[in-house]
């Protein structure tokens, strides 16, 4: 199974990140990508420490809208520079927060585009972090996108899946999906087609059920992928093998 996306830089994994990197890959899971956007600027290496450490990982780079307001003109040289890293797989978590505002609106619309940007020229995929910005969001990736990526932590319904699609994305399940009250995100994974889907914890956050509101690992996806075979009609192995070949596929190919 491949982790699409987790933070396992986080110090809440600093007393036993080995231990879980251990677990990870005895339950299974033997490639995880570390989302690098750590504590934000200066700081733009979280993802690539952890790629340079441990062979099952892959890396990528990029300004969370959380971190917008600390991005200047150096911050996207260095992210440039670092996009060659041969373990950097994406840009990302980019997009739009609004649900905490961190950043003025107008700052993360204008760090998000700037990514895109590079993302282009680089020839990288982008992985989308949205919240409570779906309609804004689209439009910018309308606009400034053409090419592929991941709508992380995809939480939206049918309707905005199709419009995800549409624009030649793949959507991205974690821990949520298995909450009991997400009707509206598991009818979004009944619809996706099987060449569209990744799986990934976003790790240490959104633990599956029944790991629920514990601190979540990469060897608790299994828990995601049992919930995802059984919305779909489809085995276990069929959706870890179907999520580890669209990840070669987007981000390796
Ligand atoms: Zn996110
Ligand atoms: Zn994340």
């Amino acid at each position: 199974m491949t982790d699409s996306h987790c933070h396992l830089d986080s110090p809440q994994f600093d007393a036993d990140r080995d231990a879980v990197i251990e677990r990870a890959l005895a339950a299974g899971v033997d490639t995880m990508v570390a989302i690098g956007t750590g504590d934000g600027p200066p700081d733009l290496e979280a993802g690539i420490r952890l790629a340079e450490k441990y062979p099952a990982f892959y890396a990528t780079v990029g300004v969370h809208p959380h971190d917008a307001a600390k991005a200047n003109s150096e911050t996207f040289k260095t992210l440039e520079a670092l996009l060659k890293h041969p373990k950097v797989v994406a840009i990302g978590e980019i997009g739009l927060d609004y649900h905490y505002d961190f950043s003025p609106r107008d700052t993360q619309k204008a760090v998000f585009i700037e990514q895109m940007r590079l993302a282009a020229d680089a020839k990288k995929p982008i992985v989308i972090h949205t919240r409570e910005a779906w309609d804004d969001t689209i439009d910018l990736l309308r606009t400034h996108w053409r090419g592929g990526g991941i709508m992380h932590c995809f939480s939206g319904g049918p309707g905005e899946a199709r419009q995800a699609l549409d624009l030649g994305f793949h959507l991205s399940f974690g821990g949520i999906v298995t909450f009991p009250k997400a009707l509206n995100i598991q009818e979004a994974a009944k619809i996706t087609p099987a060449d569209r889907l990744l799986i990934e914890t976003d790790a240490p956050y959104l633990a599956p059920v029944p790991k629920r509101g514990k601190r979540n690992e990469p060897a608790y996806m299994i828990e995601t992928a049992r919930k995802l075979a059984a919305l779909r009609g489809e085995t276990e192995e069929a959706i870890a093998q179907t999520t580890a070949s669209n990840f070669r596929r987007l981000c390796l190919g």
